[in-house]
């Protein structure tokens, strides 16, 4: 499976049926698993031997899923979480504790910025912010003593912009610390970090993964290239004995390639439960299975909309990396060479109530907090995620009353013009 193409991987990777079983993955819909003696089963929750034992930490659905989904990133092992935050939660709280510092870029999804600046703030998880556009200078001094990971996302939700995965993973390695990516937006069919120098990659597979917008989800993949015991003092819940597992080491028992997943899997989902269920992840895997398929169109959809709204003179701006004028052009030439995603953003002339306006007479494009699915949804920050901000604070926030987040769906491009023209017209 290794050597096939990522098309090929989206159909076929993770499970692989012996003689006379389910050509479909089976959907193992039981919360416990049956052991003929205790010394069995004590082997089991000594990390001894690997088993199943409780679908609460792990779940044969679920780790065929994501088995795929750690091909499709060139990882060396994954775990599906129940969302795609409590997937971001994992991988960082993986490696961060109380007293640890983070390194995030300020343009990132509004939950993640959440969860970094509030959440692991009260756990006693500090931040610093830079702009994804930082020079190499500007990284290095949001750097502390106490660092512990850096965290982007390589095309924002909802900003666009897009990370230079490289230049972040020198600077993070430079200083000893694995660089996270979550890569919701391009999906491993049009960008897959690990390639760039990043060491963890995670997703809400909620989005183009599903693609359907059915099922919540999330997935923490470990390249398996952080090389934790040479920074041994910085990992310690790695590189050091867990006393919850009779004085296990990590790294050491499983080897660089499986620590992370397996500690997160061991300690984290032990104690959170964040798992997703075996029904969702059966869901999930069928959008994996026409991921490559999908994203193309979701692509040269996003491509046509963006090329229309450019030239159309009630837009003041548009958002799209595959845009020549886009800021982020450059950059998405080298990391997304055959284009980002379907999501565009722009401003209307005319605030918020022209958006508002606008967006009532769509047909085909519903109004929604969700991107990246099947249909066709939009959305105005001012009046929906964002309303409790005044103009002033929006403006601040790089966010104008009059934006609007529009995800193209997998309509026909021609339709979804025709129905902005309509809808732009006065
Ligand atoms: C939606 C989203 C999340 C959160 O995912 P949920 O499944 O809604 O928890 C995290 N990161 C990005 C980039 C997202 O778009």
């Amino acid at each position: 499976m290794e050597q096939n193409s990522i098309n090929t991987k989206c159909v076929q990777a993770g499970y692989t049926p012996g003689n006379g079983e389910p050509r479909q993955i089976p959907i193992i819909q039981s919360t416990t698993f049956k052991y003929n003696t205790s010394e069995d089963m004590g082997k089991l929750f000594d990390l001894e031997a690997s088993g199943y034992f409780y679908s609460r930490l792990q779940n044969p659905t679920c780790d065929f899923v994501a088995a795929k989904i750690a091909a499709l990133e060139g990882g060396s092992a994954a775990l599906l979480t129940c969302s795609g935050q409590s997937a971001n939660f994992f991988a960082l709280f993986n490696i961060c504790e109380c007293g640890s510092h983070i390194v995030a870029s300020s343009s990132i999804y509004g939950g993640t910025f959440n969860l970094i600046s509030v959440t692991l703030k009260k756990m006693g998880i500090s931040v610093t912010f830079v702009p994804p556009t930082a020079s190499e200078e500007e990284l290095n001094a949001a750097f502390q003593d106490n660092t512990r990971a850096v965290f982007g996302e390589t095309i924002a939700n909802p900003a666009l912009t897009v990370l230079d995965i490289e230049k972040f993973a020198k600077v993070a390695h430079a200083h000893g610390v694995p660089l996270i990516v979550d890569n919701t937006f391009p999906t491993p069919v049009n960008c897959r970090p690990i390639e760039w120098g990043a060491d963890i990659v995670t997703h809400a597979t909620t989005k183009y993964m599903d693609g359907h917008g059915a099922t919540l989800g999330g997935v923490v993949v470990d390249s398996g290239n952080f090389d934790w015991m040479a920074h041994a003092d910085k990992f310690p819940g790695l590189c050091t004995p867990d006393e919850s597992y009779h004085g296990i080491t990590y790294v050491t028992k499983f080897g660089n390639k499986a620590a992370f997943i397996t500690k997160c899997t061991s300690q984290l989902m032990r104690d959170f439960g964040c798992m997703q269920s075996p029904q969702s992840a059966f869901i999930l895997n069928l959008g994996l299975e026409s991921l490559h398929v999908r994203m193309p169109r979701h692509v040269e959809n996003g491509q046509a909309v963006a090329e229309f709204l450019h030239n159309h003179p009630k837009v003041v701006s548009v958002n799209y990396s595959g845009l020549p004028t886009d800021p982020y052009y450059e950059l998405a030439k080298k990391y997304l060479p055959n284009g980002g995603c379907g999501v565009v953003s722009f401003e209307l002339k005319g605030g918020r109530d022209a958006a508002m306006n606008f967006m009532k007479k769509l047909k085909l494009a519903a109004i929604e907090t969700h991107v990246a699915d099947a249909r066709t949804c939009c959305l105005n920050p001012a009046t929906s995620t964002h309303r409790q901000l005044t103009d002033e604070q929006l403006k601040a926030a790089g966010i104008p009353a009059g934006l609007v987040r529009y995800s193209c769906g997998l309509e026909d491009k021609e339709d979804l013009i025709a129905d902005l023209k309509q809808a732009l017209e006065d």
